[in-house]
């Protein structure tokens, strides 16, 4: 039978916007000591903004116009941003033979032109010399019938409780936190840094995550366990992966909703620490 005092704790965990699938997870949680992150859209807002186009010969109106275009059916961050800053719906009449590569970004036809849309390592895919950019941001290339057409930067802002809920990790008895993230590694070190996060790995394919945390899951104590937050786009794999997953609520995929064992309602990574606490709490009244 289940104590009754772990029903009052997923209550607890639920009144602070925490939905946790199971008791058994509330146990699992008590014993956590690694919690890895995913970046974009959890430790950040997932809002971008366009600080930024660099092109060649196409204007800048063109390029945007493409890249959102292509973009159409993308529900990716990078993409909401693209097609906020396009300002127009998105006629999808024009666009075709649309393929999303996960953690590079997206081809397509628009109005009979090929078109890229992602990051360095889809330009290096099909052969294209891409522009390094050194502004800080990241950086969505854009190349048209095979031929760079130009960049565009955007940045993200990190969640207004992003570090607090670093230091409030660590209070709780958090061993390691470290980050994983498709993003490039100067964005990545800088968030990083800036959160006080102290193991990153960037560029990575979403199935470099699962790696990535099968290598710290062989690495932690034995009773250890070890906590994989996203939003879920692209990460469906590695919230099933890790002993427990825990996907944003309010912004975050279907799929990650259904993959997690923990559902932050609200999107706010500062509910972590608290379901540690309430979990520690209800595992001393059991035991
Ligand atoms: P994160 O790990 O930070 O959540 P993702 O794995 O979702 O990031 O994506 C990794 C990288 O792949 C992004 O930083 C971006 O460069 C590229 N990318 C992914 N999806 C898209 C898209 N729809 N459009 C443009 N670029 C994309
Ligand atoms: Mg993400």
């Amino acid at each position: 039978s289940i104590p009754l005092s772990f029903f009052a704790g997923i209550g607890g965990a639920s009144k602070e916007g925490v939905l946790v699938k199971g008791s058994n997870y509330l146990e699992a949680l008590s014993q956590t000591k690694y919690v890895v992150f995913d970046k974009t859209g959890t430790m950040t807002q997932g809002v971008f903004e366009v600080i930024g186009i660099h092109h060649n010969k196409e204007e800048e109106k063109k390029i945007l116009e493409y890249a959102a275009l292509t973009e159409s059916y993308s529900s990716h961050p990078i993409s909401v941003s693209l097609k906020k800053a396009y300002g127009k719906e998105v006629d999808t009449g024009r666009v075709s033979d649309v393929q999303e590569i996960s953690g590079n970004g997206v081809t397509a036809r628009v109005d009979g032109v090929l078109t890229a849309v992602g990051n360095a390592k889809l330009m290096e895919s099909i052969g294209v010399e891409y522009k390094v950019c050194h502004h800080l941001g990241t950086v969505v290339h854009i190349a048209l019938d095979g031929q760079y057409a130009g960049h565009i930067l955007i940045s993200d802002r990190l969640k207004p409780h992003a570090k607090e809920s670093i230091e409030a990790l660590k209070r709780a008895g958090i061993k390691k936190t470290v980050m994983l993230t498709g993003d490039m590694k100067k964005v990545a070190d800088q968030v990083a840094g800036e959160l006080g996060i102290s193991e990153v790995y960037s560029e990575l394919l979403p199935g470099d995550k699962v790696e990535k945390v099968e290598k710290l899951l062989g690495e932690k104590g034995e009773k250890e366990k070890l906590a994989f937050v996203g939003d879920g786009i692209n990460d469906a794999p590695v919230l099933s992966r890790a002993d427990i997953g825990i996907a944003m609520g309010a912004l975050g995929s279907d799929a990650a909703i259904e993959a997690a064992d923990i559902v932050l309602m609200d999107d706010d990574p500062l509910k972590i620490a608290k379901a540690i606490k309430i979990s520690q709490k209800c595992i001393r009244i059991v035991y």
